[in-house]
C-alpha cells in the first residue's frame, strides 16, 4: 500500500460542490465531485446532534487542528477512509444546514457570520494522508485507523468487512431512517437505525445469533429475500399475539422466542389480558420476563424470570418475633411444620427463611399476613413442590 501526505488542501477545496443527502443521512460528494465522502463500507453520518457537529465548527473557529484525515485513491476519485464525520459536519455547516451559537448565545448560520470568520473556516489547512492499495488491504487498514472518531460498533465493523451487494441491499431496508416500517419495528427493537442496530437484530434473528457467519456466507448474494422474509415473519408473529406494546418488549430477542413458540396457537385476547395483569402486578419485579412466561403457558420454569418480590428483612424479623413468642408460650417449635411433627425446637432467625403461605402464582401477596417463617429444611422442601 502506497501512502502520501497532502497539506495543500484547505477546507474550501474539500467542501467545494458538497452534496448531502438528507434521506440517506449521508454526505455524498466534495472536492468538486472528486471526493466520495461516504463509501459503501462507511457508516452513516451520526454527528448531526447539535453537539458533535457544532464542536467541529467551534474548533475550526478557535484554530484548533482538525486531526488527521485519510483518503483512499481509487482511479481519479478519492474516498474518505477516516474523517467523514468531520468533513460532513463542515460541509453541512457551510451549506447552511445547522447553526452555531455566538458569544451572545444567538444562533448563527454560516452565511450570517462575519466575513473574517467565514474565511477562517474556509482557509483552514488540512492534513490528509492519501492511500492507494488493494481493497482488502484498505479495509484491513481501515479497521486499524478507526480511532479518530466515535469507534465503530460491532455491526458497523461487520458491514465494513463484509461489504458487497448483500449488505448494500440490507442497509437500504434496515438502516434506512426513512423506511415507513420503522415506527412499527421500533416497538420490538431498541437502538438506532443509523448505528445499524435494526440490521443487527434482523441478522441476529435469521442467523440464530451467528451474524458473522451469515454475512460471510451471503456476502455476494444479490438479494436479501431470506433475511427480509424471516424478519417479517417474526414481527408479524409478535404483533399478532400481543395487542399492546411496552418498552420492555424492545430488549427481548424475538427471533429466539419465535423459534421456540411460533408453532403454538394462542388467543391474542387472553394472552394480552394476562400480560396486562402481570404488568400491573406489584410483586412482579422483572417485567421483561412476562413475555416468555405467558408464551410458555406460565411454565413454573420461567416464573423465576419474573423475579417475584421477596419478603424484606424487617418483615421477616417482625414475623419471626410473633411466631417465636407464640411458640414459647405453647412450648412448641417456632417452625409451624416442625411443630406439626411434635417438635418444640426454637430456631434462630438465621436458621429460618420466609415463605409465602399462599404461593404468588396462586394469588398470594408478599405481605406480612401471607408470610410465615419456616426452618430452612422445611422451606426448601416446600419450595421444591
Ligand atoms: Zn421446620
Amino acid at each position: 500500500m502506497k501512502t502520501i501526505l497532502r497539506i495543500d488542501w484547505q477546507v474550501k477545496d474539500i467542501v467545494e460542490g458538497f452534496i448531502y443527502n438528507e434521506f440517506e443521512g449521508k454526505g455524498l460528494y466534495g472536492l468538486n465531485g472528486k471526493l466520495v465522502i461516504q463509501p459503501e463500507y462507511q457508516r452513516n453520518y451520526i454527528y448531526a446532534d447539535g453537539k458533535k457537529d457544532v464542536a467541529v465548527i467551534d474548533s475550526l473557529l478557535k484554530g484548533y487542528p482538525l486531526g488527521l484525515i485519510y483518503f483512499n485513491k481509487n482511479g481519479d476519485l478519492y474516498e474518505v477512509l477516516d474523517g467523514q464525520q468531520r468533513i460532513t459536519s463542515i460541509g453541512r455547516f457551510t451549506t447552511g444546514r445547522f447553526p452555531i451559537l455566538d458569544q451572545n448565545g444567538m444562533q448563527q448560520y454560516f452565511s450570517a457570520l462575519p466575513k473574517e470568520e467565514q474565511n477562517k473556516i474556509l482557509d483552514t489547512p488540512l492534513t490528509i494522508y492519501i492511500c492507494e492499495g488493494e481493497e482488502s488491504e484498505i479495509k484491513q487498514w481501515f479497521k486499524t485507523i478507526n480511532i479518530q472518531e466515535i469507534p465503530l460498533n460491532q455491526q458497523e465493523l461487520y458491514n465494513a468487512i463484509y461489504s458487497g451487494p448483500f449488505i448494500t441491499k440490507a442497509k437500504e431496508v434496515f438502516s434506512n431512517s426513512t423506511n415507513s416500517n420503522l415506527q412499527k419495528w421500533s416497538a420490538y427493537i431498541s437502538g438506532n437505525v443509523l448505528r445499524q442496530e435494526y440490521l443487527e437484530a434482523a441478522l441476529n434473528w435469521v442467523s440464530k445469533g451467528k451474524i458473522e457467519e451469515y454475512m460471510s456466507k451471503h456476502r455476494r448474494d444479490d438479494n436479501i429475500n431470506e433475511l427480509e422474509t424471516y424478519f417479517n415473519s417474526v414481527i408479524d408473529w409478535v404483533s399478532n399475539i400481543f395487542e399492546d406494546v411496552d418498552a420492555s418488549m424492545r430488549v427481548l430477542n424475538w427471533g429466539e422466542l419465535y423459534e421456540k413458540y411460533h408453532n403454538n396457537s394462542y388467543s391474542s385476547n387472553d394472552i394480552s389480558r394476562r400480560v396486562r395483569e402481570l404488568q400491573g402486578d406489584y410483586f412482579v419485579k422483572n417485567k421483561k420476563g412476562i413475555y416468555e412466561y405467558v408464551l410458555s403457558g406460565e411454565n413454573p420454569e420461567y416464573r423465576k424470570n419474573l423475579d417475584i418480590r421477596i419478603f424484606d428483612e424487617p418483615m421477616k424479623k417482625a414475623k419471626y418475633k410473633i411466631q417465636t413468642e407464640e411458640a414459647e408460650k405453647n412450648n412448641i417449635s417456632n417452625c409451624p411444620l416442625c411443630a406439626l411433627g411434635g417438635s418444640n425446637k426454637i430456631w434462630k432467625l438465621d436458621e429460618m427463611d420466609a415463605d409465602h403461605v399462599t404461593a404468588w402464582s396462586k394469588g398470594g401477596a408478599t405481605d406480612i399476613d401471607n408470610c410465615q417463617m419456616l426452618c430452612k429444611t422445611h422451606n426448601r422442601a416446600k419450595g421444591n413442590k
